[in-house]
């Protein structure tokens, strides 16, 4: 025998990965988009600029690369935000991507309004949106920013989303600068004593907040039971733009989120599209990059919750741990450190397929 034979290789067991915060509708349209590059509001307009090309079979061939890639990626949940107009019914991206989620086996596929907290102020039509996406197990959800009605628009998205027994998730100052919307949210959330989930992407405005003002909103916010989420290829690609090489990092402050009790979770954000021109849909790519943008330093067992079992419980949904849970649920890494693993040296497959 020899002793390779002997010693048995290295092994690792995670949970299944959550995807946190993506936009299947958005995905994989990169290529047709013509010129590329500037910040959130070109963004915002080349991509709004795509539109008339998001028919049904362009979603479900866009939205299908998706999921096929979060599975790959080992994921067993996704949430995925889609645009919504100023119509009360769903959009054609949402049933597109519920229809295709119910061909997914093994993973879970929640799908969240996106729209300006502004549309939100009025009360009847966001009851009306709300009402449209409970039956789907929707998630309701806004862009925040420095919104006209935003304190109105706040106020309708909890009492709608406590009428219906509806998460709540928010794209939230999404920029460097002052903004205040993640406070309000945290106020609002405290206010409403609100039971559901909520979730805050983004928050990169908590960057340039002086020390005593981030350690409030950080006191609110894990008060409030709100997670955040990093969404680090988006935010590194568009934020801190100026002229020529950027020198600032349009993260949030995931160190002091943390260390302050406050859950984070790390997601993929947009992938080839307007937002961002590269990326897939991989939540543990997300954390690598993290690790980098935002100084994560090991042990990196500390972070993988971010892409585990904070962002289940970010989504509502049951954490997975190791102990006690079916192999269907985990992952089978051939990653002999933490640091390996979320450099994604080394194979990871589902375990009840691993290699044996
Ligand atoms: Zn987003």
């Amino acid at each position: 025998m020899t002793p390779s034979a002997q010693t048995p290789r290295p092994r690792m067991v995670v949970p299944k990965l959550v995807e946190a915060h993506c936009h299947l509708d958005k995905c994989h349209s990169f290529h047709r988009l013509g010129p590329v590059g500037g910040d959130l509001r070109k963004a915002i307009e080349t991509q709004a600029a795509d539109r008339d090309n998001w028919t049904e079979d362009d979603l479900r061939a866009r939205a299908g690369q998706g999921l096929q890639e979060a599975a790959m990626a080992g994921c067993s949940a996704l949430r995925t935000h889609i645009d919504w107009r100023d119509t009360a019914s769903p959009p054609r991206a949402w049933s597109v991507v519920t229809e295709l989620a119910q061909g997914m086996a093994g993973m879970t596929v929640q799908c969240a309004a996106l729209m300006g907290v502004d549309q939100m102020a009025d009360a009847t039509f966001c009851n009306a949106v709300a009402r449209g996406i409970a039956p789907t197990g929707g998630v309701l959800g806004a862009f925040v920013l420095d919104h006209a009605d935003r304190t109105a628009g706040l106020r309708n998205m909890f009492d709608a989303a406590a009428r219906h027994g509806l998460p709540l998730d928010f794209h939230a100052d999404e920029g460097l600068g002052d903004f205040d919307g993640v406070e309000a949210i945290a106020d609002m959330a405290i206010e409403t004593d609100f039971a559901g989930p909520i979730l805050c992407g983004h928050a990169c405005g908590l960057m340039d907040k002086d020390t005593a003002t981030l350690a409030r909103v950080i006191d609110k916010l894990a008060r409030a039971g709100i997670a955040v989420c990093a969404l680090p290829t988006t935010n590194l690609y568009l934020q801190g733009r100026a002229h020529g090489t950027p020198d600032r990092r349009g993260l949030t402050r995931l160190r002091e989120l943390q260390a302050g009790g406050v859950p984070i979770v790390l997601a993929s954000d947009n992938v080839a599209d307007a937002f961002c021109p590269v990326g897939r849909h991989d939540p543990m790519e997300a954390l690598h990059l993290g690790v980098m943008g935002a100084h994560l330093d090991p042990p990196f067992g500390r972070w993988l919750p971010a892409v585990t079992t904070h962002a289940a419980a970010a989504l509502g949904l049951r954490p997975v741990l190791v102990k006690g849970s079916s192999p269907r649920d985990l992952l089978l890494s051939t990653a002999t450190t933490t640091a390996d693993l979320v450099a994604g040296r080394g194979s990871l497959t589902p375990l009840h397929e691993g290699p044996t």
